[in-house]
């Protein structure tokens, strides 16, 4: 196969991943009391205590925002985590993208940290400029209001499969949907609203 083929592929892959990781980490440790339960301690106790779906999902000063990012051994967790998983691609399937695969997920990493910091501590950067960034807060903004929707912080592909992918679009048309209900006194659809 075309050798760049491979490498774009190993970073198209890699983002189709990194969502899938994030949404099933996100759910299953971020939000529920399993080890390492410190996962859930700093996520589910102090980011969301702190930081609301209201006016507080904003940090004024960036003095108060030392619960928005990750803690110092994430990364190195995450690399760890990954590292046989790379080895192993490279060696029997898809030689010569290891590198590739550890840029990727080093990417992913600092994109994703990066995204999350300046969603909640607005600072007038370049990146919020940007409709994809608007529309990403508001995503990670709605997760700080319903805890067990939109998952994902940087690539919400994840969210849209999995069918937990909620915008102010889809809650309007939920809302309209259960106020028809209330005045034609027929039960609500158990169908859900999509985006
Ligand atoms: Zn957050
Ligand atoms: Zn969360």
């Amino acid at each position: 196969m075309n050798p760049i083929i491979v490498q774009v592929g190993a970073v198209v892959a890699c983002g189709v991943y990194g969502s899938f990781f994030e949404w099933f980490w996100h759910k299953y440790w971020m939000h529920y009391p399993r080890e390492p339960k410190e996962a859930f301690r700093g996520h589910t106790i102090v980011h969301h205590g702190l930081y609301k779906g209201d006016d507080s999902f904003f940090v004024e000063e960036e003095l108060h925002a030392e619960h928005v990012l990750l803690k110092p051994y994430a990364l190195p967790g995450l690399i760890a985590l990954h590292l046989p998983i790379i080895y192993c691609i490279d060696r029997y399937w898809l030689p010569h993208t290891a590198l590739t695969f550890f840029l990727a997920t080093l990417a992913y990493f600092v994109v994703y940290e990066f995204t999350h910091y300046n969603m909640h501590v607005p600072r007038k950067q370049f990146v919020e400029r940007f409709a994809w960034f608007r529309f990403l807060r508001q995503h990670h903004k709605l997760h700080h209001r319903y805890m067990q929707k939109n998952f994902c912080v940087l690539i919400p592909l994840a969210d849209w499969m999995c069918g937990t992918m909620i915008t102010e679009k889809t809650l309007a048309k939920q809302k309209a949907a259960r106020e028809a209900a209330i005045a034609s006194g027929q039960p609500l659809s158990k169908k859900p609203v999509r985006s």
